[in-house]
């Protein structure tokens, strides 16, 4: 019988091999005090693989084979009610029996208690099935860990030291409904007029005189948005100042549940449901428009907390989709190498073409590639939130041990900080170039809906879309990398220096290899900071690095970083293909075979980068020009 886990060589190499079992089962099991949990990584890691076995089944057999139908069944809007279709209605309930909502909660709250990395390799076995389904799965379990999260970063979970168990938590309620999938919870961000420029959000959230605080306005495109929880971020301070990120401070989190108490045993509506979006794909899954006029409302952290806060909720789930985008990838690429392999064209079968058989080749090596970089940074994720979370639950017993941890939740943080844009970025473009390839691959077939190579690029089509668009996961990452050496000019130095001696004495051909990517990449960096330090100047000689540094803490990447905002993606792409083969160097280093799945990557991203850099320092002067006359022209006429 199929099973997606047990087909998946390169995802098993991550579980067998690769993962670091011994810290991630230790941070997970409260550092084994617990009297029902695992007592070493062996038998954790046992038990992870049979449910990811069991989820690599589920998903071949009992949702893949659903998938055509889920696409046609949309869910309905009725009576203010979003009714699903039966399949839809079977299989989340299959999802409950499974009880995956909850695969990675603590086992007290009525959890799995498996590491976040788990939970992501079955949203790539699931996602592969079928993608609204992994979104669905991955969603409310992802909404229950955040609901646990906060409580714990704001102080209001109980935690017994002795028997290492969660006594009690703020969202424990709503926790243990979604775990047992009787409720659902939703992240409320987007409005009409404001999706990416999160400054511009207009939903306002109120204080009463005795404190009660009370929601109103309207949001779209809410992933589920007719749950029973909804998380909300409304405007609680004016905006401070008059530029356009201005407004970023004055917004908190909420919780607002969709029906209270009347106090006389009734349920009151207080979150109505005004519309359910028509999706080109994604049909599993229920996205709904929901407005709020003085809901009742539970203020989350602090006032005015409510950005940073939604930032480090936000990279999770920007892991998230990229695990769901691999789970298309592979999908896409074994479906086009079946069809290629079996379909004939001029005296062979079309994979023997070069064409094609280079499509499946780059397609196979990007999946590899981009498993690397996902299962990396949900590793630092999860590292860094449950260090966390123990120096909140355990506090450690002496000083010196107090900074050890605070160092590598900070080095664990740095790297996920780093990699997040990159793996949302790469992967979900690439879950859309390689759907592109696999309707290609089967020509007319492929644009019919007999294969369903057609769901697949309409399903990948919204990876690049939500959870922040590639745009915005680029600006991210340039800005990032960008203030990062303006910050600590000297760290970068000494980096591209090492990475510069490398790649002539590096110790072996792929240590050099890489290194010349990374210099590529810093020249790049370099050339960039110069010409926006010369432009911020009005200087036209080439700038020094000890030049940018007089400069430190003049910088603001707004208004100074245009020529870098311009190539933002181009940087991305050479960033992510960085952060790639250092990932695959790592693994050659310890695995030697898998020292020819780094060849295969740099082959192609060697020549791709330099056509980057050279796209980079050689155009895009005369576009900045046409729009800095169209910005004065626009200018002087409100004058
Ligand atoms: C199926 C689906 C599910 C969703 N689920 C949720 C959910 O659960 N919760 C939620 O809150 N939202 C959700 N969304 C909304 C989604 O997060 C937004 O659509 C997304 O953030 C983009 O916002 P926008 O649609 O307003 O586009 P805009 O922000 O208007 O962007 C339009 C285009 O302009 C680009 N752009 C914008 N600003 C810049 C810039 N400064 N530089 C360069 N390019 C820029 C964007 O990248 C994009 O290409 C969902 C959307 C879909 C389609």
């Amino acid at each position: 019988m199929a099973n997606y886990y047990d087909d998946n060589e390169d995802l098993r190499f991550y579980v067998e091999r690769s993962i670091d079992w011994e810290r991630l089962v230790e941070l997970t099991e409260y550092k084994y005090r617990a009297a029902d949990g695992f007592t070493n990584a062996s038998e954790a890691v046992d038990f992870y693989r049979s449910i990811l076995e069991m989820v690599g089944d589920f998903s071949a057999n009992q949702i893949a084979t659903l998938a055509q139908e889920i696409d046609r069944q949309h869910p309905r809007l009725e009576n203010g009610r979003v009714e699903f279709p039966p399949v839809l209605e079977d299989i989340f309930e299959r999802i409950r029996q499974l009880e995956l909502h909850g695969m990675c909660l603590p086992r007290e709250l009525g959890g799995v208690n498996c590491p976040f990395v788990v939970f992501m390799l079955s949203m790539e076995l699931l996602a592969r099935a079928e993608v609204s389904v992994a979104a669905h799965v991955g969603f409310h379990g992802g909404m229950a860990l955040v609901m646990l999260i906060l409580s714990i970063l704001e102080g209001t979970t109980e935690f017994d030291t002795d028997s290492a168990r969660i006594k009690s938590t703020r969202f424990g309620e709503a926790i243990g409904e979604i775990i047992s999938g009787k409720a659902w919870g939703s992240m409320d961000i987007t409005e009409p007029g404001a999706g990416s420029d999160m400054a511009a959000l207009r939903t306002r959230g109120e204080q009463d005189a005795e404190g009660n605080w009370y929601v109103t306005g309207q949001k779209i495109f809410i992933t589920s948005g007719h749950a029973k929880y909804h998380f909300v971020i409304a405007r609680t301070e004016k905006p401070a100042g008059d530029d356009a990120f201005a407004g970023l401070k004055g917004l908190s989190l909420f919780l607002v549940p969709t029906r209270t108490g009347d106090g006389r045993g009734e349920r009151v509506p207080q979150v109505r449901f005004d519309a359910l979006e028509e999706k080109l794909g994604h049909h599993g899954s229920a996205t709904v428009a929901a407005s709020f006029d003085r809901a009742p409302a539970h203020l989350i952290g602090r006032r005015g907390d409510g950005f940073k806060l939604m930032l480090l909720l936000m990279n999770s789930a920007r892991v998230g989709v990229g695990f769901e985008s691999l789970g298309i990838c592979e999908a896409a690429w074994r479906m086009a190498k079946a069809y290629a392999a079996e379909r004939g064209s001029m005296g062979k079968t079309i994979d023997r073409h070069e064409m094609i058989a280079d499509y499946l080749d780059e397609m196979r090596t990007d999946i590899q590639g981009i498993r690397a970089v996902c299962v990396d940074s949900a590793c630092h994720e999860e590292t860094a939130h449950k260090l966390d979370i123990l120096l909140n639950l355990i506090p450690p017993e002496t000083e010196a041990e107090r900074r050890g941890s605070q160092a590598e939740i900070e080095r664990h943080r740095r790297a996920s900080r780093r990699l997040t844009p990159l793996v949302k970025y790469l992967a979900a473009e690439k879950a859309v170039e390689m759907s592109r390839r696999c309707v290609q691959i089967h020509g007319g077939y492929g644009y019919s809906i007999e294969y369903g190579a057609e769901k697949l690029l309409r399903d990948a089509m919204v990876l690049p879309i939500y959870e922040g668009t590639s745009q915005i996961q680029a600006l991210m990452a340039m800005k990032d990398n960008l203030t990062g050496i303006l910050k600590r000019p000297g760290a970068f130095l000494r980096a591209a220096a090492g990475a510069n001696v490398r790649r002539w004495f590096g110790n072996s051909r792929r240590h050099r290899r890489v290194a010349g990517l990374q210099t590529k990449v810093n020249a790049t960096l370099r050339f960039l900071l110069t010409r926006l330090a010369i432009k911020k100047l009005s200087e036209t000689r080439t700038f020094s690095i000890r030049r940018w540094m007089r400069l430190s803490g003049q910088w603001d990447p707004k208004k100074d970083f245009a020529l870098a905002l311009l190539h933002a993606e181009r940087l991305t792409r050479m960033l992510a293909d960085v952060a790639v083969c250092e990932t695959l160097l790592a693994q050659a280093e310890r695995f030697p075979e898998r020292g020819e799945v780094l060849d295969r990557y740099l082959e192609r991203a060697e020549p791709r980068c330099r056509f980057l850099r050279s796209e980079i320092t050689g155009t895009g002067k005369r576009l900045l020009d046409l729009l800095a006359t169209a910005e004065s022209d626009e200018q002087s006429t409100s004058r």
